[in-house]
């Protein structure tokens, strides 16, 4: 099964000029979104997690399944001041100015192996703030999944771990 076939290209989203990759319709395919998530479990188990973490939001959709498929815990990775409790920050820059991500102080254990998921990787920018968060808090991120890589923003030279994901648009 091409898993490319299900996702939906949405032109001049969310601004003009930017082509929008769509998983809405990968995910309303029960049979394309358990082949996807059965290929994308065994790219992760390679590296040998203790924890996924998911990025909020798509990314949550990814992680979750993910983690149960491989009897592992899961994170979330948020936006800020959605979290209860001790949070931990990282700010990241952005084209236009900064965004932030958030974890529950106690979401992963010291020397822990995190995978970090999300749907998409594009400039890498997101991700690697999620990878810096996760070694604040003393865990080991021992990669980065996604669905789809746009290959040709470079987002994976811009990680400073390994990276794998199931299709590539270039
Ligand atoms: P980056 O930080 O790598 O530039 O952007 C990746 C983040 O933006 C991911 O959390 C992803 O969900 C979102 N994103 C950016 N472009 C797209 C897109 O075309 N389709 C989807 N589904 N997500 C996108």
């Amino acid at each position: 099964m091409d898993i490319r076939d299900h996702i939906r290209q949405i032109p001049d989203f969310p601004k003009p000029g930017i082509n929008f990759y769509d998983i809405s319709t990968l995910l309303a395919h029960p049979d394309a979104w358990q082949v996807s998530m059965g290929r994308l479990a065994k790219k992760v188990s390679v590296w040998q997690p203790d924890v996924l973490a998911g990025i909020e939001s798509r990314g949550f959709l990814v992680a979750a399944p993910l983690a149960l498929k491989l009897g592992l815990g899961f994170v979330m990775v948020r936006k800020p001041r959605k979290l209860p409790g001790k949070v931990m920050r990282h700010e990241y820059s952005l084209e236009y100015g900064t965004d932030t991500v958030e974890i529950q102080a106690d979401a992963v254990q010291p020397g822990q192996r995190v995978v970090v998921c999300d749907d998409l990787l594009a400039t890498g920018g997101t991700a690697q703030a999620a990878v810096n968060l996760f070694r604040e808090a003393g865990a080991e991120v021992v990669g980065v999944a996604a669905i789809i890589e746009l290959s040709f923003l470079e987002g994976r030279k811009r990680l400073d771990v390994p990276f794998d994901a199931l299709i590539a648009y270039d």
